[in-house]
This record gives C-alpha cells, structure tokens and sequence, in this order.
C-alpha cells in the first residue's frame, strides 16, 4: 500500500518515499513545559502518533522523536513569577503532558530529548553557521542572516521582502536585516545561561529542534510535523540553520523530505485564549470524558482541516465508541486472530494511508462493526471481530476491556447490576405506557446512582459514568 501525505513544503500530496526505506525517521515539535497542556496541545501528538502507526505498519523500522522544551523564555517568567525553580517546574509539567498523552493512547516518542541536554549541539551548530557565512556575532547575539540563504521563505511561501512590509516593530540594533533571526542571546546573571564562545547566555527557541533532530536522527530525515502555527517562522528558521550548517546549496530537502502540519482547534467556534478565557485543558476535560473520546473527537475531522470542538463532536465521539464497545463486548466469546494487523482491510488501509484520512477510515470501522453484528458463522465473526480491532488500534481506539468500558460489573457488586437493570425494565414499561413523568423519574434515580442510559433502536442501555 503506497501512502501519501501532503507535503508543506511542496503544497501537494505526494507518494512517500523515505530516505532508508529499512528505517523511517520523523520529528514532531513537542510542548513547552510550564503549565498543564490544553487539548489544542494534543492535536499534533494525536496525528502524528497516527501516522507513527502507520509508518510503523508499513515499514520495518520507525525511529520517532518528539522533544521537550525546557529552556525558553515563558518558563523564565513562569519561574520568576511563583518563584519555583525552573528544574522543579518543567519536570512537573512534563510529567503532566506525558501522563495526559498516555490517557489519549499516544504512544511515547522512541526519544523525548530535552532542550537542556543538547546546548553542546545547539553550539556546534551556531558555529557551523558562521563558519559557512550564515550567521553573525553581533552585541552578544549570533544571529542568521537570512539573505544568505536563498530559499528562506520557501516552506512558508513567504519572501523576505513581505517580512519587511508586514514588520513594524523597531528592528534591533544587533540586525543586519530585519528578517535575521536569534541563534544565540545573552543571559543576564540571574537568568539561566550557558558559557559559550559569544560569552553567557541561551540559545534562540528555533535552534533546539535542528539540533535534537539532528543528533537523534541524522539529516536528512524524512518527516517533520507539528501545528500549522509553527510554520512560520519555527520551521522556516530550523530549516534555514539546518541547512546553514551542512552548506549543501539551498535545497531545503537536505533537512527534511516532508513536512506534515495540522490545522489548529477552535472552542465552540473561537479560537481558544487565555483573554477569552476559553482554554480546554486536557486534564479537566479527562475528568468528563475518556482519553478515547476526546482522541476521536480530534480525530473526527481531517488533519489539515480547522477542528471545532464542541460538546456535540465530543457526544459523537462518546456515541461510536460505546457502539463499537457494545458490539465487541456481544462478541466476547469470539476470539480474535493474534496477528491482527495482517487482517487490516483494504477500504480502511487505502483510506488511512490517503493523507490519513480519518473520516473515510472512520466509516469503515462502522461497516465492519455492523458486519460483525449481522453475521451468523463464528468464522466470519472472528474475521469482522479481527478486523474492527486492527483498525482500532491503528486509530488508537478501542483499547479497554468493553466490560470495563462499559461499566459492566462483574462479580462482587452483581446485586448492583440486577438493580440496575430492573429499573431499566421499569423505565421501559413506563415508557410504553407513556408514563414519561414516570420514565423520568427511574432516570433521574439511575443518574444519581452514576448510571446513564441511552435509548438505542435496540433496546436501552446503560453504563457507569466515567469519574
Ligand atoms: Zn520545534
């Protein structure tokens, strides 16, 4: 199966050819950790941990790398702020995101480097840049002299001439051009800092990723992703240093083959914001709903599509997976084939692999789940069963017990479920007598039990609420 993914710096869908097709390496830009992440923050994690699994399907090898950033100016503020030390903030943040990532199924990286533990890189970096005539001591800072890379601008589509038009803050003194950009600044004494041969100081946010990528993978790698707000200018800058340093003429390829970016997330149709005060983090809405639910609420809509997150979408999201849950928890009995990936069909396989389009790949999953409900021959049950967990898993999906899922209980409180169920029954009944106020009522109860129903076409349900 040939996959193709859209290309950022090309603009078009491409086949993907890696670079070593023995081993396929990618890079996303991970968190800034200095406070809890919102669930904006976990759209790159999410589609790229999917294409991770699908690389990781295709070919034999995937080495994937996805950084922490522990060195940047808004975790200085956060530190001068509380008065916490850096090292105790960002390790408690880190913590956090990893933690909230594994609720969402995201895979961990095969490296998570830290920005902290690469300054070395970083310098002999900033040095091959001046040695090749890219960058410049000036005033304590290094900078990158964006006119001497030719193809600055080429991933953001942008020239250097509408940087200067748009830009109409006060250049620094330090700039040769406008556009230049920091490699390197200095640390005032009670900022933290690095000896260097520019004297104490930091580097520039952009160079960190050049230089993790680049001692985790080699270059070039083959995909680079993360958010389409990093295009410009995180991206077009690690490109430009990267390049820079290895002097191989102006091909941005010479870093990487393609770059994967999604679209951001809106609130309720608003740009999430700390002045709208509309923020969603990840750890409160896990408090609401399910690390599944809120992964395929972000997988509903395409990657590269804006993704409006409302209450509905994630109502859907919860709606599929107790179906698919419910369907494989009625199969119980039926055992599935061990090497289930070999089972992946090929409607959901072609689906996937165009540019990871998730809804097609989703309705899929849906044909199959209704084919495991109407078949009769448990062959064919476990073929469709088989199947519905392959694509599941390559979505990161329908990963828990469906007991558990579904809040069956087993055992030591069955009292409980008899009770449960009979008022089930009563509900029925009052409804079809039309006794809503009735039906109500046995709802209300069963609610505050922490047990919510829904009225299928076959039948009710009913479910523990998640806590
Ligand atoms: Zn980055």
């Amino acid at each position: 199966m040939q996959l193709k993914i859209y290309n950022t710096l090309t603009k078009i869908k491409e086949d993907f050819v890696p670079v070593d097709s023995n081993h396929v390496r990618m890079y996303t830009c991970g968190p800034t950790v200095y406070n809890y992440a919102h669930i904006g923050n976990a759209r790159p994690a999410v589609v790229s941990d999917l294409l991770v699994r699908v690389l990781r399907f295709l070919y034999p090898k995937v080495t994937y790398v996805s950084n922490i950033t522990d060195i940047d100016d808004k975790i200085i503020k956060a530190s001068d702020e509380t008065g916490v030390e850096i090292g105790v903030i960002t390790a408690k943040y880190e913590k956090i995101y990893n933690e909230d990532m594994q609720s969402l199924n995201v895979l961990k990286p095969d490296k998570q480097p830290h920005a902290t533990e690469h300054i070395d890189d970083m310098i002999a970096l900033i040095k091959k840049n001046i040695i090749n005539n890219k960058a410049y001591e000036s005033e304590g800072h290094v900078l990158f002299d964006v006119s001497s890379y030719p193809s600055y601008g080429k991933l953001s589509k942008r020239d250097a001439d509408d940087q200067i038009a748009g830009s109409r803050v006060a250049v620094a003194s330090y700039k040769k051009n406008p556009g230049d950009f920091i490699l390197w600044k200095p640390s005032s004494e009670n900022q933290p800092g690095w000896d260097s041969p520019w004297g104490f100081g930091r580097p520039g946010w952009h160079l960190e990723c050049s230089a993790m990528s680049e001692n985790c993978l080699g270059i070039p790698f083959d995909i680079h992703g993360g958010g389409m707000d990093l295009v410009f200018p995180h991206h077009e800058n690690e490109i430009a240093q990267s390049c820079g340093s290895c002097n191989e003429g102006h091909n941005p390829q010479a870093y990487v083959k393609y770059w994967i970016h999604n679209a951001l997330l809106n609130m309720d149709g608003e740009k999430m914001s700390k002045s709208l005060g509309n923020i969603l983090y990840i750890r409160d809405l896990l408090k609401e709903y399910p690390g599944e639910v809120l992964r395929l609420a972000l997988l509903s809509a395409h990657y590269r599509q804006p993704l409006n997150l409302t209450k509905d979408v994630l109502a859907q999201s919860q709606a599929t997976l107790n179906r698919f849950y419910r369907n494989l928890n009625k199969n119980e009995s039926i055992d599935s084939c061990s090497d289930f990936l070999e089972y992946l069909p090929n409607g959901f396989l072609e689906s996937i692999c165009d540019d990871l389009n998730t809804s097609k790949a989703l309705a899929s999953l849906n044909e199959i789940s209704k084919k495991l409900s109407s078949s009769s021959s448990s062959e064919d049950k476990k073929k469709f069963k088989t199947q519905l967990l392959a694509c599941g898993y390559i979505l990161g999906i329908l990963q828990e017990e469906p007991r558990q899922w579904l809040g069956i209980s087993n055992g030591s409180d069955s009292a409980d479920s008899k009770t449960v169920e009979q008022l089930v029954l009563n509900r029925d009944t009052a409804r079809k007598n039309k006794d809503f106020e009735k039906a109500d009522q046995i709802r209300n109860v069963l609610l505050d039990m922490g047990i919510e129903i829904e009225d299928s076409p076959t039948g009710t349900v009913w479910r523990k609420i998640k806590k």
